[in-house]
């Protein structure tokens, strides 16, 4: 294996990923350097903007105010937005669906922006793989996709974001070392992660019967989504009531499909500019027909999500954040130990609400 050449050493925590974890912790601590592989920050909250510039989310699609955290026997209840408020993040966010959901009517990537303030992500930046060096430092090695060469960097405090497959690839691909293991071992008993597809659908003269869907885009609270667990087109999030501005005579729908649907289409899913492949495509516009009584769509676009979200997360799936276990103390003691923090959806579970009230927490109460 080739020896690492680090070019800068950085003397401040240089954090993994520009997802919402990353945003959270750089909103707490700016004094930090993030990388991200991605050409543009959000991770699995990320908004685009389709044919007409309408803003569209293709992960997650809104979150939930507010939430717990049970540490020495007592719970707390934190608000997301009363955290921004005291943080001052610039971000407006409107109610959706119920009285404890909101969304950033500026698309749901506004979240990761809003927090990451003046840190500004280095893009393009694939963390390949990291080495222990003498001087208690590690080395962390690069792929810049933009200039295609390798960059390598050095820090005493690296904040990995990822989720765990891609934590683990790093690991393996780096020399042997006994902190790695230590954190492999650990990491492989929440190494469990749902696939999800998701199809994206724009009409510019065609709008749905609201009313026949159960759905109200004249309701104080909007109501724009459709769950329904466990089917094939499990959840319907009607992007045109959430984002109307851009909206006169169309619409716009995108669908995250259910568990076992992704499972089985997932890798014929699409081709590379994310047009559905043939099969699919037909499929999906005799689907649209018989569930809105839809006619063709003028743009499908396709995207999947290989670790959408983490199954078994440390501190609890539901509820409260469950900071008075076992396996916390042990992740508490192996940062501490190893130089190396491992934050994200497979520790807070996979809910904006629990990664940003749960990172504000550990961060406040010093156990970060
Ligand atoms: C389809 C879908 C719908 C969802 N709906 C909701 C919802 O409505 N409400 C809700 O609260 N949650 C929802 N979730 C869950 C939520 O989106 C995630 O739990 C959360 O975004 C995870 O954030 P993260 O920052 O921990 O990880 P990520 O968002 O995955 O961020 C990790 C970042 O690391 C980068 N990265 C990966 N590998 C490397 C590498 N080797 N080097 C450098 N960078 C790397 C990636 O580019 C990424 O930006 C949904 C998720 C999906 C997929």
């Amino acid at each position: 294996m080739q020896i690492m050449d680090p070019i800068f050493c950085y003397q401040v925590p240089v954090v993994i990923g520009a997802g919402i974890s990353g945003a959270a912790i750089a909103m707490l601590t700016p004094n930090v350097v993030v990388y991200d592989k991605g050409r543009s920050y959000g991770g699995r909250v990320s908004s685009k903007q389709g044919t007409n510039q309408a803003t569209f989310d293709f992960g997650a699609t809104m979150f939930r105010d507010p939430m717990e955290v049970r540490w020495l026997g007592r719970e707390i209840k934190y608000s997301i937005v009363e955290i921004w408020k005291s943080q001052s993040v610039s971000l407006q966010t409107k109610p959706i669906y119920s009285e404890s959901h909101f969304y950033p009517p500026l698309g749901m990537a506004n979240l990761v922006s809003a927090m990451l303030g003046n840190v500004k992500p280095i893009q393009s930046h694939t963390l390949k793989r990291m080495e222990r060096t003498d001087g208690n430092t590690w080395n962390l090695e690069f792929h810049n996709s933009a200039t295609k060469q390798t960059d390598t960097i050095c820090t005493h405090s690296v904040i990995l974001t990822l989720p765990i497959p891609q934590i683990l690839e790093i690991f393996q691909r780096s020399t042997e070392n006994h902190y790695l293991k230590l954190w492999s071992e650990f990491l492989e008993n929440y190494n469990d992660y749902r696939k999800t597809l998701v199809s994206y659908f724009y009409w510019d003269q065609w709008k749905p019967d609201w009313k026949a869907l159960y759905l109200d885009p004249e309701a104080k609270i909007p109501i724009t989504t459709n769950l329904e667990p466990g089917t094939d087109w499990e959840y319907q999030s009607w992007e045109s009531l959430k984002y109307p501005r851009e909206f006169h005579s169309g619409s716009a729908l995108l669908v995250q499909f259910g568990a076992l649907f992704s499972e089985t289409h997932f890798d014929n899913w699409m081709d590379e500019k994310k047009n559905p492949n043939p099969n699919d495509k037909g499929y999906l516009i005799q689907s649209l027909k018989e569930i809105f009584n839809a006619p063709e769509p003028n743009l499908i676009w396709n995207h999947r999500w290989k670790y959408a979200q983490a199954q078994m997360p440390l501190l609890g799936r539901e509820g409260p954040l469950d900071l008075d276990s076992e396996a916390f103390e042990e992740w508490k003691h192996l940062c501490k130990e190893t130089g190396i923090t491992v934050l994200g959806d497979w520790l807070f579970g996979p809910k904006i609400e629990r990664i940003v009230g749960g990172i504000y927490f550990l961060s406040h109460n010093d156990l970060l």
